[in-house]
């Protein structure tokens, strides 16, 4: 089988070519690299240099694929509250464009890079995918939007997962090696925290918050075990029936739990110091993902020293290259 991966350039989805690569699929990959790095792409996959806003990229892009995992998109929260025209212009319109070729070319199998996002401030914890939706910023409203425009395709026909992820952190280990996150700029804990020193400690967005230690709770998943995730999805698809399923761990820790856990993996402290809350963070964030263990027939396999630990080892690489 032969799977377009949109956005396989970026850290999750040239994640996503690489296993499947590794399990015998083969892969085509559309990325525009206005955020990815075509050096991320893996060697065995056929990659295409375009938008997902081009209809003819997409065609060529889709031509000779049995099925896509679709992760091409604006994905940073603080830029799209300052540009929401520029996240639904890409997000929506550009799935808008890849639905209709897919329809065009008649393949209609389609995983979907969903997001916790589409939640919001969660009325409960843990938020399971009956929760309410009410995202707090236009990355969420717009992906959301996604999730609803594919609900209504699978009414004529296609086959779809959307996967809501919480906290992706961690790294793969490929042939090719260490393919690291590399955001420009990095707003995430993980990558931040490995980067803190004693002139540029690791801001604490906050020790007010209403958790045991005060500071925000999230549910970190490694990069594999979500890839692991879309790939059984990708088997599990049925006609004319879209499902949303949430990706994390299950369980939550606190900013200080994640800073506890580096430093053993390191073995040196974290310097870091407490600043004001950053806008728009919920307190917790946890998964409920019984439905994934259900469906998918999965569970989460790797600690969050393990997440660490990767993500280090691929930084590393990243600097050495
Ligand atoms: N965080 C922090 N300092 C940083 C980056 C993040 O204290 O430099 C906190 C943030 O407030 C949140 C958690 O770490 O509680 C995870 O944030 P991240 O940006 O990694 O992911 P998000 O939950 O925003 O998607």
């Amino acid at each position: 089988m032969r799977v377009l991966v949109t956005g396989g350039a970026g850290y999750i989805g040239s994640t996503a070519v690489a296993e499947l690569l590794a399990r015998g699929y083969e892969v085509s990959v559309l990325d525009d690299c206005s955020s990815g790095h075509e050096d991320a792409v893996p060697s065995g996959a056929t990659f295409i240099h375009g938008s997902l806003l081009d209809p003819a990229s997409v065609q060529r892009a889709i031509a000779g694929c049995q099925g896509v995992i679709h992760f091409a998109a604006k994905s940073l929260v603080g830029e799209s509250v300052l540009k929401p025209e520029l996240y639904h212009e890409v997000n929506v319109g550009g799935t808008r464009i890849l639905l209709s070729e897919m329809r065009k070319a008649g393949i209609t199998k389609l995983v979907f890079s969903s997001t916790a996002a589409t939640y919001g401030e969660p009325e409960a914890i843990p938020i399971t995918e009956d929760s309410s939706t009410n995202p707090t910023s236009p990355y969420g409203s717009t992906k959301l939007e996604v999730d609803r425009m594919i609900t209504e395709a699978a009414k004529s026909g296609i086959a779809a997962i959307s996967l809501r992820y919480f906290n992706v952190a961690g790294a793969l280990q490929s042939e090719g090696g260490w393919l690291a996150e590399r955001h420009d700029p990095e707003t995430h804990l993980i990558p931040n925290l490995l980067r803190a020193s004693v002139e540029s400690p690791l801001n604490i967005f906050g020790d007010d918050w209403p958790t045991q230690d005060g500071t925000c709770i999230r549910d970190y998943i490694h990069v594999v075990d979500l890839i692991d995730a879309h790939i059984a999805a990708l088997e599990k698809l049925e006609m004319s029936k879209h499902l949303i399923i949430n990706l994390g761990s299950g369980s939550g820790y606190s900013v200080m739990e994640v800073i506890r856990a580096a430093s053993k993996v390191l073995g040196r402290e974290i310097p870091s110091k407490i600043t004001a809350r950053r806008a728009g963070d919920p307190a917790i964030l946890i998964a409920d993902i019984s439905k994934a263990k259900t469906i998918l027939g999965w569970s989460p396999l790797r600690s969050i020293e393990q997440m660490v630990s990767d993500t280090w080892e691929s930084q590393n690489a990243a600097n050495r290259s």
